[in-house]
């Protein structure tokens, strides 16, 4: 099969969270399998050099949008059977961040208009042209009902939402401007919802399948609770949404393997991994001391993390517990104000690099003995996976993705991976937490706990799989 994918992320060029992971693993096993993929992404200025200096100028492509000519180069990268495809064009795409830009509705309009036109050219069409998060889900509306794109509109098409809190919402007017569509898509709500235009809400209606990143977001996102204002109409395509697991690149996640970290170990020799908590501790300005738990989260710092219940949970166990917390994450202001404020009160105990880090990252799964993840929700989660790998132990609450891979530790099987609150059931997070930490201090179980998570299969060949059954069916 031939499948196209555009999103506003990959790994690893340019990467905020999760789903430049999937981006950069998924169409890797899908090219494996035997599937011809293209994924298609912003050249953002921010890509770094090493790759951007390999990259190769395709075409030039002049089009009209918002009533003007406009031209974007089309930059090659070819890795592991998949060819990458860069959409570049300064006055969108020159900027310090991602997200975040006032005028993130025109870039990203901008964008999925480029991606129609690069599949245009295409000799052959594809057969899939597979969407991810609101950035690139107005393509399969406009493939659908704008004739410029006649000649492939026989393509099925495929949403994948990462995570239904963004959806893309603006004015009937910024719809207007950006895709020069006609009004009675908006007033009659085929692109609108609840008064605002909705890019995610127009992909969900125009694709053959959505997806999403676990079996459990799956049924969550159909309530009203987990629902974002979109659950009625996700319960109007309910037989069409379908909970796929994301896996990890288990090649970029191998701790036996993996340079960024200060020494590589695996299952086998699991006492390696002391020399990465003291590199940790090192780095942090902490006691180098292998007996104190080195507690750590790496994260968006977004209310949707749970910063809150670390709020309420860690001055406390700080005070009480010979414990170390390290954080490395950015966000909002006032979580980034709170982790500073307790690095100033507890300066022995707790290190927080705010910023986004990638090889400190790695180092920090490979050197914690365990790793925080109180979320309110979760579509899937990488990071307790992540974790899991380098055998350190997730302390999570059980919603989403969560659930269905963290298991709770059953001392008389010596079986599970980690340690779960739940917050629906009103079991707290600081009794997940205090139970992981009793364990800590018992080094038969302790080691079963790392073990169980180490060896568990996070691989990506299952999902994909999947997602290419999915496309089996469609087409
Ligand atoms: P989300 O996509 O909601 O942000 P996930 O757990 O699915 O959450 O994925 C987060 C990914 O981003 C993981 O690979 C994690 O290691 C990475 N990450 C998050 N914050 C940082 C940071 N500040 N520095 C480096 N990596 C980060």
């Amino acid at each position: 099969m031939k499948i196209i994918m555009a999103a506003a992320e990959c790994a690893p060029f340019a990467k905020a969270g999760g789903l430049a992971d999937v981006m950069g693993a998924l169409p890797k096993e899908l090219s494996r399998l035997g599937h011809e993929i293209m994924v298609v992404v912003p050249k953002y200025s921010l890509i770094a050099e090493e790759y951007t200096a390999e990259f190769v100028l395709k075409e030039s492509v002049e089009f009209s949008f918002k009533g003007q000519q406009k031209t974007f180069g089309v930059f090659q990268y070819d890795q592991a059977g998949v060819e990458f495809l860069f959409v570049e064009n300064d006055s969108y795409f020159k900027r310090d961040q991602i997200y975040g830009q006032p005028d993130d509705a025109e870039r990203y309009a901008f964008f999925n208009r480029a991606v129609l036109e690069i599949v245009q050219r295409e000799q052959q069409p594809p057969d899939v042209v597979h969407v991810h998060d609101w950035h690139t889900a107005v393509i399969p509306f406009l493939l659908k009902e704008d004739p410029r794109y006649a000649s492939v509109q026989a393509a099925k098409t495929v949403l994948t939402i990462h995570n239904l809190q963004f959806q893309g919402k603006f004015s009937k007017q910024t719809f207007l401007e950006n895709f020069e569509m006609e009004e009675h898509y908006y007033d009659e709500g085929i692109v609108s919802w609840k008064g605002n235009f909705n890019a995610l809400k127009t992909g969900i209606s125009y694709v053959d399948k959505v997806t999403t990143v676990s079996p459990t977001y799956r049924n969550e996102i159909l309530t009203e609770f987990y629902g974002e204002k979109l659950h009625t109409l996700l319960q109007e395509k309910e037989q069409d949404l379908i909970g796929i697991l994301n896996g990890i690149d288990t090649e970029v996640y191998n701790p036996a393997t993996d340079l960024a970290i200060e020494r590589e170990f695996d299952v086998m020799n699991l006492e390696e991994k002391q020399v990465n908590k003291r590199a940790v501790q090192l780095k942090a300005g902490l006691p180098e001391r292998g007996d104190v738990p080195l507690l750590t989260m790496i994260s968006r710092l977004a209310g949707q993390k749970g910063i809150d219940v670390l709020q309420e949970v860690l001055p406390a166990l700080l005070e009480e517990q010979e414990v170390q917390f390290v954080l490395l994450g950015s966000g909002e202001e006032k979580y980034e104000q709170f982790f500073k404020g307790l690095m100033a009160d507890f300066p022995t105990k707790v290190y927080v690099h705010v910023g986004f880090d990638e090889a400190f990252a790695h180092l920090l799964y490979a050197g914690a003995d365990i790793f925080l993840m109180p979320s309110h929700f979760e579509p899937c989660g990488l990071s307790q996976l992540i974790s899991m790998r380098y055998g350190t132990v997730p302390v999570a609450n059980k919603t989403g993705g969560l659930k269905d891979t963290v298991i709770e530790y059953d001392e008389s099987l010596k079986s599970g991976n980690g340690f779960l609150s739940d917050f629906q059931q009103d079991e707290p997070y600081d009794v997940a937490l205090n139970r992981c930490l009793s364990f800590y201090q018992q080094p038969e179980h302790w080691e079963a706990i790392k073990k169980n998570g180490m060896e568990g299969d996070y691989s990506w060949s299952r999902s994909a799989a999947e997602y290419a059954k999915l496309y089996e069916r469609l087409i």
